[in-house]
């Protein structure tokens, strides 16, 4: 209070803030929350959930990233979850699920050592020394993987859709990503790189998985503009077009004023001299297939027919570009333009039916880059999570190629992790040794809740885990399918080194964000229209 006993105020009226004390356990708490949401989801023995949006629309899944992207989460530090799934998924395409359960388990642990008078400061401290351990021994338990080793590759595949229910066809699929990411494999500087986006996915529903297949080349969800147009199209010389094949819509207003029956005539006979120019440059060009970004309209398709030219219309922008890259062809922008030089080509173009849907097959590229997946399943909503599962899976293998190097699944990284921190921590004197000690009880949430979800009894397994670890079998996990303490690798359980890593990494940053706020100021929040918003606090 200043001298006239005026209350001085400094923040806008409606302002919430919670500060200290309350501040730090509502965000801890409702980071756990985030945690507990997902937690039952971990593993191949993990349960699905069902999002219902507010349109009705239904997604089936037990994917961590799209659960935690699809709900509506208003809580800040509940939001900084989201964050951490997010960046996971970024990095590595796969191990959501653990870095949020993690994230959770390491604020819970914290509280603990809040609860006995522990600066936070002390804990972000002794974190961040348990962090920097694990990232010196990042590479412990790892062994090398090549391009060459196709079966390990697979296995990768097979371990990461494991825990999604593309599970049901691990065989199938594992073959169909191994073949997909090195086949698009590129050298670049002696580094290996996959650019995923050279795969491309085709969803088709109504078919079981084991028809979905790997096609060397390009797939376009469209048809041919006529249907006495060839399905088959040999040594194809392709104008890849992004110009109207219509008479152009000029961009100052116009008005065509027309007296008579002849006048009409004499303009739709001129409108008919301009398309059938356009469809003439085409031939000229001495292209037998035009595949165009923009309609082609009726009368250009009837020409192009005429001509025995296949043609398709309103292919999107992504696919003309690609079509261009494979096909070595130049994308004409004016059809008056285009000459023989500027055609893309390929072996075959094909319309064929999968399922109940025509498709268009580009194959035989001259630079054949990209492949495509057809992904087949029996209905909309399996098909979509098998992309998700698709998804993980790619991201592995091509995780595991670009670094060279794996590490046991099924906790094994984890209880390894935890036990090289408990001998850690006895070299350091203060009291960060004792949030070192959590920091390596909260490692083992991840082969607990594995355990837990395969109807196991998490101690159990996490004492068996301990003994074998005390034993030197470093590499010894937790087989889920039989509930057994074994080798992962010779089950062949086995990810990527970058998943568990980055997992540990995410997750140490965000728990220390989040344990080192002890202030919240949230600012009144903007008022929704028609009282349809939500109520004003975040808390
Ligand atoms: P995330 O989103 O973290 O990838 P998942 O639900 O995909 O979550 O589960 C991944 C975990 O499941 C990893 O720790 C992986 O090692 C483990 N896992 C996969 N297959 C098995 C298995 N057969 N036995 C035990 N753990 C497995
Ligand atoms: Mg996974």
């Amino acid at each position: 209070m200043n001298e006239n006993q005026q209350p001085i105020i400094i923040m806008r009226e409606g302002t919430e803030r919670e500060t200290g004390k309350t501040a730090q356990r509502k965000n801890i708490m409702a980071a756990e929350l985030v945690a507990d949401v997902v937690k039952s989801t971990l593993g191949p023995k993990g349960m699905d959930k069902m999002l219902v949006d507010s349109m009705g629309d239904i997604t089936v899944t037990n994917d961590g990233a799209t659960i935690l992207k699809d709900i509506d989460i208003d809580h800040p530090a509940a939001k900084m979850m989201i964050e951490v799934a997010k960046s996971q998924d970024k990095e590595c395409g796969d191990g959501t699920t653990s870095a949020v359960i993690l994230t959770g388990e390491l604020l819970k642990r914290a509280e603990t050592l809040l609860d006995q008078g522990i600066h936070p400061t002390i804990i972000a401290k002794g974190f961040k020394m348990a962090l920097n351990e694990i990232r010196e021994h990042a590479e412990d338990l790892s062994t090398n993987v090549t391009e060459l080793d196709k079966g390990t590759l697979r296995n990768i595949a097979k371990t990461s859709m494991a825990s999604k229910n593309a599970s049901i066809e691990t065989n199938i699929l594992s073959d169909i990503v191994v073949e997909a990411v090195t086949s698009v494999v590129e050298k670049i500087d002696e580094e290996i790189k996959v650019n995923l986006d050279n795969i491309q996915i085709q969803k088709v529903h109504g078919q079981s998985i084991s028809k979905s297949e790997l096609i060397n080349g390009l797939v376009i969800d469209k048809t041919k503009q006529h249907i006495d147009m060839p399905d088959i199209v040999k040594d194809a010389r392709i104008a890849i077009i992004n110009d109207e094949f219509d008479v152009k819509k000029t961009n100052v207003e116009a008005k065509i004023e027309i007296a008579n029956p002849t006048e009409l005539q004499d303009y739709l006979d001129k409108e008919e001299e301009m398309i059938r120019d356009m469809v003439g440059y085409v031939v000229d060009s001495g292209a037998n297939v035009v595949l165009c970004q923009k309609g082609i309209d009726d009368l250009a398709t009837h020409y192009f027919n005429k001509e025995g030219i296949f043609t398709v219309g309103r292919v999107n922008k992504k696919d003309i570009q690609r079509i261009s890259k494979n096909t070595q062809g130049k994308i004409i922008s004016r059809i008056s333009e285009i000459t023989g030089e500027d055609l893309g080509t390929a072996g075959m173009i094909e319309q064929k039916k999968i399922g109940d849907v025509e498709m268009i097959f580009i194959t035989d590229c001259p630079e054949s880059s990209a492949v495509s997946i057809i992904l087949t399943g029996s209905t909309i909503h399996i098909v979509d999570e098998l992309e998700r599962g698709l998804h993980d899976a790619l991201f592995v293998v091509k995780n595991a190629l670009e670094d060279g190097k794996i590490l046991p699944g099924g906790g094994a990284k984890f209880i390894y992790n935890a036990m090289m921190l408990r001998d850690f921590k006895l070299s350091i004197s203060g009291r960060e040794q004792l949030a070192i000690e959590e920091f390596a009880n909260a490692l083992e949430i991840i082969p607990k809740t594995l355990a837990e979800n395969g109807g196991l009894d998490p101690i159990d397994i996490i004492m068996n885990l301990r003994k074998s670890q005390n034993k030197g079998d470093n590499t010894f996990g937790i087989d889920i399918n039989d509930g057994k303490v074994k080798d992962m690798y010779q089950e062949n359980i086995i990810e990527p080194i970058r998943v568990s890593n980055n997992a540990i990494e995410v997750a140490t940053e965000a728990a220390i964000m989040i344990l080192k706020i002890d202030d919240v100021i949230a600012s009144k929040k903007m008022e929704m229209p028609q009282g349809g918003g939500q109520p004003p606090s975040p808390y």
